[in-house]
């Protein structure tokens, strides 16, 4: 038996004839973690709007989890993160745009989105 457990693109199943085709999602999704503070985020959520929908999930330690998404063509290129997530979700429900001024530029990360077809 063997099992393959090296992800989306894995080198295991293509050396074993077992590859599939990847397919992009739709959408770009961004994740940060931050400390809430004791006030930030005490409940889980997902907050959905046209093309956009953002996740928070309370962790332990007193710190959050959050992801942003937004529909955009594969490869879109933005050139600062915050700006765009300001941009798109600034405006939307507390505490969005407190989570997203809450967690350091360099803690942000950003990937399109793939899955198995
Ligand atoms: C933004 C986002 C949010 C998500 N949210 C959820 C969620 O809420 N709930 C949920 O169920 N799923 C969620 N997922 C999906 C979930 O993360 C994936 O389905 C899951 O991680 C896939 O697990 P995996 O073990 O197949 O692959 P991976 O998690 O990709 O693990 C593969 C591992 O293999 C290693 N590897 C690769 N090649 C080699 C090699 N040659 N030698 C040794 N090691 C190698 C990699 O370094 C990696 O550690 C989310 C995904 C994303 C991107």
């Amino acid at each position: 038996m063997v099992i393959a457990a090296d992800g989306l693109r894995s080198d295991a199943r293509s050396r074993w004839g077992l590859d599939r085709d990847v397919r992009y999602a739709g959408y770009t999704a961004w994740r940060g973690v931050t400390a809430s503070r004791g006030h930030l985020a005490n409940e889980a959520g997902e907050t959905w709007g046209r093309g956009a929908r953002f996740g928070i999930v309370p962790l332990p330690d007193d710190r959050v989890y959050w992801f942003a998404t937004l529909s955009t063509p594969p490869g879109t290129q933005f050139d600062d993160d915050h700006e765009t997530l300001r941009g798109r979700f600034g405006s939307w429900h507390r505490p969005i745009s407190d989570l997203i001024e809450a967690t350091p530029e360099g803690a942000v990360l950003r990937h399109d989105i793939y899955d198995l077809a």
